[in-house]
């Protein structure tokens, strides 16, 4: 099984992928924790090139471009292979960020990001994909508050206010694979939203 956690900054993906691994090997699974950008060794060198850009390195489509070639590695590498194995595999952001940042936020034509995907990784995607949603005004703040402030959150309030839109609006398309989960509140409140979705929607 593969389950993919999104949402925009500061909404605790990193932090409920890791709960949400914990209960999966509690329950007996064999559970690969991964993320994008990165993953995977090639992958990894290319998050480093994205994300310490300078402010005016990358435009959307190269972007969109080094994110595409970071996620075929990462899968080749990594997630298939993993699957293979019977292993489950949950991943801290996939394919909906590059539609939600570089398609809403950035104004990247959705069809053209979708040729891109299908390049990348044919008609493959996840089982369940667990939408953090949180007002970015207190997503940047919990972001700042621990120092994880890359050039991309330094972007403007509406930039990330169009990026939370789009990932509401890519689960409002997909509701057999998307599931929203409020992520204000504190830690235990978000794992116990995050397990409780996780067990309405598959065997686990
Ligand atoms: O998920 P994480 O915060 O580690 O992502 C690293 C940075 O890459 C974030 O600041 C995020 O905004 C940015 N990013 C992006 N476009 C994507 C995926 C991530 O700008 N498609």
């Amino acid at each position: 099984r593969f389950i993919t956690l999104e949402g925009g900054e500061g909404t605790g993906k990193s932090t409920q992928a890791r709960h949400l691994a914990a209960w999966l090997r509690a329950r007996g699974h064999t559970v690969v924790e991964t993320r994008e950008p990165g993953g995977s060794s090639g992958a990894e060198a290319l998050r480093a090139v994205l994300v310490d850009a300078p402010v005016d390195g990358w435009d959307a489509v190269g972007e969109a471009l080094l994110l595409s070639a970071a996620r075929r590695d990462h899968l080749r590498h990594v997630i298939w292979p993993a699957l293979r194995r019977g292993d489950w595999v949950v991943c801290d952001r996939f394919a909906d960020s590059t539609l939600a940042y570089q398609g809403h936020g950035h104004g990247l034509a959705p069809e053209t990001l979708e040729v891109l995907y299908e390049l990348v990784a044919g008609p493959f995607g996840p089982d369940l994909t667990l939408v953090l949603d949180l007002d970015p005004n207190v997503g940047l703040m919990r972001a700042r508050a621990r120092g994880a402030v890359t050039r991309f959150e330094a972007l403007d309030i509406a930039f990330h206010a169009r990026v939370r839109l789009g990932f509401l609006d890519i689960a409002g398309h997909e509701p057999e694979r998307c599931t929203v989960i409020a992520a204000d509140g504190d830690e235990d409140t978000v794992t116990a939203r995050t397990i409780k979705a996780v067990q309405a929607r598959i065997e686990a």
